[in-house]
């Protein structure tokens, strides 16, 4: 927690404390939750907002929300960040499961996951290895999860803190978290000390890559709850200077996500990875950002607002935080026909901005739709086979 006042956006790069920032991008409200849904449409409609200032660190090249407030979001609420539902995501868990029990020697030995969410991906690891496992998040459902046999794996339903930790672990497992973290480099030294000292031990992070959004102007990929964005590089970067030794990383999942092992670099300074991208090249794309992503949003809104008053239904399939920031960057609302989600949890609720509903898919057969937008092309041939399925084949386009 901070005690600078909300209004004050920050002057200083949370990576690597310069001052010599660019501004990327501003939105000038956007709701200060994306992953959250609610039950009823008012609820959504009213949601909180706050301003983003995507700005960008000439010294280091990490970008950064500069109007971030941690104060502004409540993790404990109804988050449903789970992606377990999808076939083509829980394929690659359970692919990450098997590298990292081929990477890491953790038989007999203890595991730390930061952020585990439902904790879905630790339960995979404790089935692949027979291992200690402890994992926090401040929005854990022990409900949602079946337990093991044997007591071996526990959660804490809090924030990550050292102090509360009682483990030295062998392995931090840390996915999806660190771009929520806007105190990045404090963050990562305050995990250095649990894996210090030991042969063997060491840490396993994926994060997001911002990359891809920065070239493409793929502004759904940018919300509130994502104050800190990576490419290998910076990621890579960060830790180095924190005293870790990054022994691979590279990108994963269609390129979207950054994947990351290290373990404690003892004291020496540690040398790039060749998978850092060179400071220049990011400065570039980050230069090109500003009119790249004026005209990818004027196409989107175009491609919406035309099929609409020609008088068609369009779909969006995913209701998730990239669902929210589509339709509220672009200021969509009755545009949308309905938007489609898998995952049973979000069904029937509501999302924060424009308070739309999500749907199971089969409400798709009751309205037929004649586009559907998918929110992840990595779900675009899932999709095609479910509307298939269903009998349907509208214009299938992912963002
Ligand atoms: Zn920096």
């Amino acid at each position: 927690m901070t005690d600078r006042p909300i209004a004050e956006p920050r002057s200083d790069c949370p990576a690597c404390g310069s001052g010599a920032l660019k501004s990327l991008l501003h939105l000038p409200a956007i709701p200060v939750q994306s992953c959250i849904l609610l039950d009823r449409a008012d609820e959504g409609a009213s949601f909180p907002r706050h301003e983003m200032r995507l700005t960008y660190c000439e010294t280091c090249g990490f970008v950064f929300n500069a109007a971030f407030d941690e104060r502004l979001i409540d993790y404990a609420s109804a988050t449903e960040e789970s992606q377990h539902f999808s076939g083509t995501f829980n394929a690659f868990a359970k692919r990450l499961v098997e590298e990292i029990v081929a990477t890491w020697p953790l038989e007999g030995r203890k595991v730390l996951e930061i952020g585990c969410g439902k904790g879905d991906f630790l339960r995979e690891l404790c089935l692949a290895v027979r291992c200690q496992a402890l994992g926090i998040d401040p929005g854990f459902i022990e409900e949602r999860l079946e337990t093991l046999d044997g007591g071996s794996l526990r959660f804490q339903r809090e924030y990550f803190s050292p102090r509360t930790v009682n483990m030295r672990p062998d392995l931090v497992v840390c996915r999806h978290t660190l771009e929520h973290i806007g105190e990045v480099r404090a963050f990562v030294d305050n995990i250095l000390p649990l894996v210090a000292g030991r042969p063997g031990a060491g840490i396993f992070f994926e994060t997001p890559d911002v990359g891809r959004v920065l070239r493409e102007g793929a502004f759904w990929d940018i919300y509130f709850e994502h104050c800190s964005y990576f490419t290998p590089g910076t990621h890579a970067r960060l830790f180095r200077a924190a005293g870790y030794d990054v022994t691979d990383v590279r990108l994963d999942y269609g390129d979207q996500y950054i994947i990351q092992h290290a373990r404690p670099a003892g004291g020496t300074s540690v040398p790039p990875h060749p998978a850092e991208e060179p400071l220049e090249e990011l400065a570039a794309v980050a230069a090109a950002f500003p009119a790249k992503v004026a005209e990818v949003m004027a196409h989107w809104r175009d491609f919406v607002i035309r099929r609409y008053r020609d008088g068609q239904r369009i779909a969006v399939w995913g209701g998730g935080s990239k669902c929210v920031s589509f339709l509220t960057s672009l200021d969509l609302d009755e545009e949308i026909a309905q938007v489609i989600d898998i995952n049973p949890h979000k069904q029937n609720r509501f999302l924060p901005g424009t308070g739309a509903l999500v749907s199971a898919p089969e409400m798709l057969s009751k309205s037929p739709p004649d586009t559907v937008i998918v929110m992840n092309p990595v779900y675009l041939d899932e999709i095609g086979r479910s509307l298939a399925d269903m009998g349907l084949s509208p214009e299938l386009v992912a963002v």
